[in-house]
């Protein structure tokens, strides 16, 4: 028996169109907006703006690139956050990341005003989220939870083992689940015996970066997998997880790409549209 997939693509689809209606349905006042701020050229970063972009266009949100030189100083970022944050037209601003090594990424996440934290990578955010007190969230946790969500997937007294303790996927989306009353294992490099502490999970979430890491010894036949790795092995993207020989064992799998990687926008994209009804109250 092969699991079933979950794909991202389609739940997404079905949120970006159900998106496109309420904003369509706010007649007679201004799209939503969106502000990205690039420094430099990393091809990474391009491809990523280029989905944000094209996705923010067909549901009906007003998206500015601002792409600034790779040797852009800390205070002139900073300057010109401080001035999206007074501008009442602007919604939501995200800096996409990494920032070249002259900035510090933690002022910066710390500067966006967390009433246009369209990433929700604020610390302000993050603290709501830990204290379930929040509209909005990091938005690869939270498709995360769509897509189990999506398929009824129990997670109350769930056991579910992260691997990977990032600030913007590990830690906030183990703050989700608990919060939801999983019981939750967060597992890192220093790990031991991960394919041991991975086994008899209900739910095992990959967020580690390292292609093939989750192979046959970290599953079990009723255990759901969700991989958000998002890696390149000889020019092939591909996910953590050692697709083809899992997914033969497991219940549930998503696979890279169509798997989380399209819930990640969609939900930016609900983001921005929570700050812009919050702003044009
Ligand atoms: P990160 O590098 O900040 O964190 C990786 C975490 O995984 C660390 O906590 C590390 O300790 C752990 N880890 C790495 N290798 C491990 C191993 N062999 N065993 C146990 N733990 C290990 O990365 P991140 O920003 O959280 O992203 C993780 C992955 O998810 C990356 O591949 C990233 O590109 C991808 N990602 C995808 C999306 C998406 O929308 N698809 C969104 C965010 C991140």
């Amino acid at each position: 028996m092969s699991a079933k997939i979950i794909s991202g693509k389609l739940l997404s689809q079905k949120l970006n169109s159900s998106l496109k209606n309420s904003i369509d349905q706010i007649k007679g006042i201004r799209a939503p907006k969106l502000t990205i701020l690039q420094i430099g050229d990393n091809p990474a970063s391009n491809k990523y703006i280029k989905h944000k972009l094209k996705s923010c266009k067909n549901v009906g949100i007003d998206c500015d690139h601002i792409k600034l030189d790779q040797n852009t100083t800390e205070s002139e970022l900073e300057k010109i956050i401080i001035d999206l944050n007074k501008n009442n037209k602007v919604d939501g601003v995200l800096v996409q990341l990494p920032l070249p090594n002259q900035i510090n990424e933690k002022i910066i996440k710390n500067l966006i005003d967390p009433k246009k934290d369209a990433d929700g990578f604020n610390p302000i955010t993050l603290g709501n989220v830990l204290l379930d007190d929040t509209e909005i969230y990091p938005a690869t946790p939270l498709g995360i939870i769509k897509l189990l969500e999506s398929e009824n997937i129990n997670l109350a007294g769930a056991n579910v083992t992260i691997i990977g303790r990032s600030n913007i996927v590990g830690k906030p989306l183990a703050s989700i689940l608990i919060n939801k009353s999983a019981t939750v294992t967060i597992c890192n490099t220093k790990t031991k015996n991960l394919a041991k502490v991975c086994k008899n999970a209900d739910i095992l979430i990959s967020a580690a970066g390292s292609a093939n890491l989750v192979t046959k010894k970290f599953v079990n036949k009723r255990m759901t997998v969700i991989d958000v790795g998002s890696n390149f092995v000889n020019g092939k993207y591909c996910g953590d997880v050692d697709y083809d020989k899992v997914k033969k064992i497991v219940k549930y799998i998503t696979p890279v790409p169509g798997g989380v990687g399209p819930m990640t926008i969609a939900c930016l994209l609900e983001n921005v549209f929570k700050l812009y009804l919050n702003n044009i109250k």
